[in-house]
């Protein structure tokens, strides 16, 4: 069971880190300005509740448990730039194309399309994010910390081709390792020592 949670201390952190980052973004993406960005939180009490999502309008909804956890400006803001890449890459437009593509095809089989797609997805807004958070002057080496944080989610894989068909989301692991990949970190090592150098504190 979810409902809208009432901490206010939770949406002072999560407006703080906001609009820190968003402040601090260069004039380039001042079209984001544009969307009608809202933050709601939500809580619950399982295990699935650690969980984020972003719906194309601009609308973000996260769990206290969640934020809980990435407790740190840093964490948050690595949560934020992610569901804000997937608002810039456009997947939710893409992702209705694919679904009405294989209702056309209807055939099982492209299930596995869908769910490829849904990885990409993931892999792209983890890599849009964290050339986000560097551009905003968060430093990129503590992302590839908050995915290995969320391992402890990652299921013992039994029955990788199940799993496969079940699971959207590549593994945190698999996340971490691809954010912290040397050319990837090189790139939002760039954007971040020039946000810094914007501020004139490094
Ligand atoms: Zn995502």
């Amino acid at each position: 069971m979810r409902s809208i949670s009432e901490d206010i201390s939770q949406y002072g952190f999560v407006r703080r880190v906001w609009l820190c980052m968003t402040r601090k973004l260069p004039p380039s993406l001042s079209h984001l300005d544009e969307l009608n960005w809202e933050i709601l939180i939500v809580t619950g009490d399982d295990v699935t509740d650690y969980f984020a999502i972003v719906c194309s309008g601009g609308k973000i909804i996260a769990s206290t448990a969640l934020i809980e956890l990435h407790s740190s400006d840093v964490e948050l803001a690595t949560m934020l730039a992610h569901e804000v890449a997937h608002i810039m890459a456009r997947h939710g437009v893409e992702m209705c194309t694919k679904v009405e593509l294989i209702s056309m095809i209807d055939c099982v089989l492209n299930l596995f399309v869908l769910i490829d797609f849904y990885e990409t997805c993931e892999f792209e807004a983890d890599y849009i994010g964290l050339l986000l958070m560097a551009a905003a002057g968060y430093d990129p080496r503590q992302a590839p910390k908050f995915y290995e944080k969320m391992t402890m989610f990652d299921e013992p894989v039994k029955f990788p081709l199940l799993a496969r068909f079940l699971d959207s989301h590549p593994s945190s692991k698999e996340r971490a390792k691809a954010v912290a990949r040397p050319e990837i970190m090189q790139e939002a090592l760039i954007l971040y020592k020039d946000a810094r150098g914007r501020r004139g504190v490094e």
